[in-house]
């Protein structure tokens, strides 16, 4: 394979998706509404708005509560939809802070994304291109024109102790670039700060189940893994599309009359599934992060390494090729390859 994948601009998956969204006319839009709470019938569940009240106090009229057979939570790791059916979370501090902002590469990046293993964890150099406005919402599009050339800029994420991203963050736009050059030994040039600098403390989140009642959990609401190898949205994705084909096997199953749309025992099935995949991608991520961990001295340090290499890196790495190749046992139909079948 020339490429095992790509990287895309969380923007343009988000305008992408909004614009396919728009376009569906089975999906309605409850942009000014905020939910409130979800409450379980017999053989539906509802779906509660909080009453609008306007700046002067006055009250518009209620929205009415949404009737359904299904909720969906895909409303990330703080999901408000995961805490109000009360599902139980496994929570792991990966002990790494994620510096992210976007810097100037002057060797360029050659369109590769590029990643240093460092004593404290992994940077990533991750290419961005200047986009054609078609893949841009209006205010992507003026916030992209007012930065200028997105020529040889990266995002980074930097993954670091708290202790050294606290470091980093206080040092000044110079200095931090200097650091950057310096951990990429100079192959990327003298980087420059583009941006902002943000940073996220980073947790390992599993939900106990991914299914409760009439309530699934998807993406980020249902799990959370470190990012060194870029996998949230493709794990988040591929539930979407195991949901997907869960609903719409069963659905072929039952004529129109057939009350229960999708049973307990197949959304626990789905549940399983998932569940189960989730853990192989954490166990995954703990194998490439133990890999790249060094041991206290410097003989014990190049011997751990090409041992953690072996034992944890070989296993989480045959995974990522097999999911990128698409052809790892249990993906969802849509995701194979088709001439692998
Ligand atoms: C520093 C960092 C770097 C990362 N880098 C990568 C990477 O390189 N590649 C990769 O694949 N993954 C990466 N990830 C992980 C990735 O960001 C997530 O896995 C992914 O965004 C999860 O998608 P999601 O749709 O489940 O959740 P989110 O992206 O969090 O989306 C949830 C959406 O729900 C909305 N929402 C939340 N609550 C409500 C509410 N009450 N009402 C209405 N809407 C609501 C939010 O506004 C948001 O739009 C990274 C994560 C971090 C922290």
């Amino acid at each position: 394979e020339d490429n095992l994948g790509w990287i895309i601009e969380n923007k343009v998956i988000r305008h992408a998706l909004w614009q396919q969204a728009e376009l569906d006319e089975g999906i309605h839009f409850f942009n000014d509404n905020k939910l409130a709470s979800i409450s379980q019938g017999e053989s539906e569940i509802f779906a509660s708005f909080a009453n609008d009240t306007s700046l002067d106090g006055n009250s518009s009229p209620p929205t009415p509560p949404i009737i359904a057979k299904l909720v969906v939570g895909a409303d990330g790791a703080n999901s408000w939809v995961r805490k109000q059916m009360n599902i139980a979370m496994i929570f792991k501090d990966y002990d790494h802070h994620a510096i992210v902002a976007t810097v100037a590469c002057p060797q360029g990046h050659k369109n590769t994304a590029w990643q240093v293993f460092l004593p404290t964890g992994p940077l990533a150099f991750l290419p961005l291109k200047h986009l054609s406005s078609k893949y841009l919402s209006l205010k992507q599009k003026t916030l992209d024109e007012n930065a200028g050339s997105l020529d040889n800029h990266c995002s980074i994420v930097y993954s670091t102790s708290p202790e050294d991203a606290q470091r980093l963050m206080t040092l000044d736009e110079t200095d931090f670039a200097k650091e950057l050059t310096a951990a990429s030994d100079g192959k990327l040039g003298d980087i420059t700060l583009k941006s902002e600098r943000f940073t996220y403390p980073l947790t390992m989140r599993l939900a106990q189940d991914f299914v409760k009642e009439r309530v699934v959990l998807i993406g980020d609401a249902a799990h959370t893994i470190h990012p060194l190898a870029g996998q949230g949205v493709n794990l988040g994705l591929l539930d979407a599309a195991a949901l997907a084909q869960t609903l719409t096997v069963k659905l072929s199953e039952h004529d129109e009359s057939y009350n229960e749309f999708v049973n307990s025992s197949d959304l626990k099935a789905f549940s399983r599934w998932r569940k189960s995949e989730a853990t192989e991608m954490i166990a995954a991520m703990s194998g490439i992060k133990q890999a790249f961990t060094p041991q206290q001295s410097p003989i014990k340090l190049l011997r751990g390494i090409g041992m953690n290499l072996i034992n944890n890196f070989a296993p989480a790495k045959n995974l990522l090729i097999a999911q990128a190749l698409g052809i790892k046992a249990d993906l969802p139909e849509i995701a194979y390859q088709k001439d692998t079948l």
